[in-house]
């Protein structure tokens, strides 16, 4: 199954979409890997979910991806004695330590680290923003704070800290024991982790995953933004979490950090996901808004891994057309004449390593010579990055002897990984290479490849040697 198109679609599964034929269509449709929400899914669910996509990828004979998406410290307030209740601006309302029901005055926080952390002056945003009270006065037990604007909050609403930066690691409670969880079943691929705001944050969750899984981080808070260095370099991927972000920061200054962050992915060679709301219309239409098509087409531009949906094939009415439309608008985009300029004017310059210096003389042949695909034999999955990292207009091909390392691969830019065993010496390289570029259709008798790999064969991280062969007349050898 060949995708024809660069940008990679991940879809998260809801109530609309746990069943395996309702994975299989998606996966069909385009989605090229899956997001398991732990906010809302039980471990059985989450097992469950890890089953029925590996019962497609068997069906499907093409590695997927699986991320768990840890909820992270969001933060809720208590509930209501009447479920809700109306607030007026310049009125004071209490967040207190007291586990009651709340009033007009008051509500219950159950969150005793937040009500050391709020210090007067800062901005609590209640309900992605609708109700914004500030701090007045805090002790250990209580923030009294002042209703800027809005009026109404009802139980179990969310709460948003822009100003705070919270004394609490990345990992709360409840997500260290969905960790252990997603790590036991020993089949998922991608952690992602909710409002880390500090490279110590992801040190921790490092230390415990072991490798297993790949650290992705949502950025999704301003204190996340001032070391973003740093905590891309510890990363394994980033996604630019648009909706709590939209909350954390000025709404208007999204955008921009959409850009700054895939740019800086793309220097690092990390896969960047922009997510949330990309065709959220899609919830209860068949169609999209035509701005959502003109921002799902301008992550493709700036070179993003992959485009997210969320609501829109978790818990939408329309979860086949929203990949589907997703697949489409990628594919027009990178067939666009002005696609390849815009694309490569962020083209980064490589590092001074052999795995950059063999990648970027891959593209250049294959580009010269009008090749069918660039071939890379990687089995850490660094030789990938690297290639994909390029941007190449010509197809990449990820061979791979670890199915871990293809999975893991499928949120990256362009790849088309394959599990093959290692090649036993060069001819069998060459003929392992072609034969699969025959067999997924990039390539006819007669057509030319480029291969990368490492000599010795089978030694990480060598990649040292370039190839450029012929597909032999039976399609299974090479020349
Ligand atoms: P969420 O993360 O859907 O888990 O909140 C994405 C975002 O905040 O944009
Ligand atoms: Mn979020």
């Amino acid at each position: 199954m060949k995708r024809l198109r660069n940008v990679k679609i991940l879809a998260t599964l809801g109530p609309a979409s746990s069943d395996e034929a309702m994975i299989q269509k998606l996966h069909e449709a385009g989605a090229d890997l899956f997001r398991i929400n732990m906010s809302h899914s039980s471990h059985e669910l989450m097992r469950t979910l890890v089953g029925r996509i590996r019962a497609v990828e068997k069906n499907c004979g093409r590695p997927i991806g699986i991320l768990a998406d840890l909820q992270g410290p969001k933060l809720r307030v208590g509930k209501f004695a009447e479920g809700s209740v109306t607030l007026k601006p310049g009125q004071t309302f209490t967040l207190d330590d007291q586990d009651l029901p709340g009033d007009v005055n008051r509500v219950y926080l159950p969150h005793p680290e937040i009500l050391e952390a709020v210090q007067p002056g800062h901005r609590l945003l209640i309900d992605d923003g609708r109700l914004q009270l500030l701090a007045v006065e805090s002790n250990k037990t209580s923030i009294v704070c002042k209703v800027v604007s809005g009026t109404k909050i009802s139980d179990r609403k969310g709460v948003s800290l822009p100003d705070t930066t919270l004394g609490v690691g990345a990992l709360t409670e409840k997500d260290r024991s969905d960790l252990d969880a997603v790590l036991a079943v020993n089949d998922v691929d991608w952690v992602a982790l909710s409002f880390i705001q500090r490279p110590e944050d992801l040190a921790e969750v490092r230390k415990i995953a072991r490798g297993r899984v790949g650290l992705m981080s949502k950025i999704e808070k301003p204190q996340a933004l001032e070391c973003i260095d740093e905590i891309i370099e510890l990363s394994d991927a980033l996604m630019v979490a648009r909706g709590d972000l939209g909350v954390e920061m000025p709404i208007e200054s999204v955008p921009g950090i959409q850009k700054q962050l895939t740019r800086a992915c793309r220097k690092a060679g990390k896969p960047v996901v922009v997510a949330t709301q990309m065709l959220e219309s899609m919830i209860s239409a068949p169609v999209p808004t035509r701005a959502e098509v003109s921002d799902v087409a301008t992550a493709v531009f700036e070179g993003a891994d992959a485009v997210m949906l969320s609501a829109e094939s978790a818990a939408g009415d329309y979860p086949v057309e929203a990949v589907e439309t997703m697949a489409s608008i990628a594919r027009k985009v990178e067939r666009d004449p002005n696609y390849p300029g815009i694309i490569y004017s962020q083209r980064p310059q490589p590092d001074a390593t052999g795995a950059d210096a063999i990648s970027l003389a891959a593209r250049q042949i294959a580009e010269t010579l009008n090749l069918s695909a660039i071939v890379c034999y990687t089995s850490s999955g660094n030789t990938g990055l690297r290639a994909a990292r390029e941007r190449p207009q010509v197809p990449v091909i990820a061979l791979s002897p670890v199915i871990q390392t293809a999975r893991r691969l499928s949120v990256v830019w362009g790849l088309h990984c394959v599990v093959t065993q290692d090649a036993t010496d060069l001819d069998d390289m060459v003929d392992r290479a072609c034969r699969i570029a025959f067999r997924e259709e990039f390539g006819k008798p007669g057509d030319r490849i480029i291969i990368s790999a490492g000599v010795p064969l089978g030694t990480p991280g060598s990649t040292n040697m370039l190839r450029i062969a012929y597909i032999g007349s039976d399609g299974m050898t090479g020349i």
